[in-house]
């Protein structure tokens, strides 16, 4: 995204204490370390924290304090507001020019694991939005995934992901989401799947009808449209289905394939216009 101006940040983020002063350094190190080898060996983390904790008796070195202005993590919690900030302009003016109010959602980062009205959010679980407290939790290790695992980085193919969550919220403040709910509690399994295929597309949808008015407002660099593409084409269930399990198993679809994410997340681009956004209605 284009840097010309300096862009507004939104004030909904919140980030939790990055490291938790009182948490010695060696188990702090552990857990990271814990964390990476069960992602990549599939070991047990608590396989290595209990290593961690029979590490607690040797005496501690001194503990450096925090800076900030260190902190790898500080600059994308610093575009994620940016990004919010965005999002904030754009569905204000839409929700206007429609004759209604746009509330603003929260925006929660995390690590591993936080408590939501929705249940507890795991990193595992990427990012989520939860209509019972109008909140986006969002683990900044999934941009890392998305960029290592899904080969979808860059700041567009992160603004994708927050705009199609944003997408969510918008559609629970239209009560689409409470529709969607009510018909997916009388549907069974493979119609449940269907509904919430469509609810995705529609989010997909809404994150383009973002990304143009991004583009109406000279905030893009020219290939984020196309870094936004191949961001929703690898996070398609098919793509993901191919990677984890070498096979696409289309009813247990819950988000749509590659082809439809990017075709609806285009759609909304094209247009720029909410009402593009009707999957519900649409053939596919
Ligand atoms: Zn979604």
């Amino acid at each position: 995204m284009s840097r010309i101006t300096p862009p507004r940040t939104s004030a909904s983020v919140s980030v939790p204490a990055l490291v938790p002063p009182a948490l010695p350094s060696t188990l702090i190190v552990a857990v990271v370390i814990a964390l990476v080898a069960s992602y990549f060996l599939g070991i047990d983390p608590r396989v290595i924290l209990g290593m961690a904790e029979s590490m607690q008796g040797a005496p501690q070195t001194s503990q450096q304090p925090i800076d900030p202005a260190r902190d790898p993590e500080a600059a994308m919690v610093s575009e994620v507001k940016k990004v919010l900030a965005k999002t904030e302009d754009t569905w204000e003016a839409l929700f206007k020019e429609a004759g209604g109010q746009y509330r603003r959602p929260a925006l929660v980062l995390y690590r591993n694991v936080t408590p939501t009205a929705c249940g507890s959010g795991q990193a595992a679980a990427g990012p989520f939005y939860c209509p019972g407290d109008e909140k986006i939790y969002l683990d900044l290790s999934f941009f890392d995934q998305m960029a290592r695992r899904f080969r979808a980085g860059g700041d567009f193919a992160r603004a994708y992901v927050i705009a199609h969550e944003i997408g969510h919220h918008v559609q629970n403040q239209l009560g689409t989401m409470e529709k969607f709910e009510q018909t997916a509690a009388r549907a069974d399994a493979r119609q449940r799947n269907a509904l919430s295929v469509r609810l995705e597309l529609q989010a997909d949808c809404y994150a383009g009808v973002w990304g143009a008015s991004a583009a109406k407002r000279n905030l893009l660099d020219p290939g984020d449209i196309e870094e936004g593409i191949r961001a929703a084409s690898a996070v398609g269930d098919d793509t993901i289905q191919k990677r984890t399990q070498g096979h696409v198993v289309p009813d247990a679809f819950t988000h749509g394939t590659a082809e439809q994410r990017v075709r609806w997340f285009r759609t909304g681009f094209t247009s720029g216009d909410p009402r593009s956004c009707n999957t519900f209605s649409a053939n596919s």
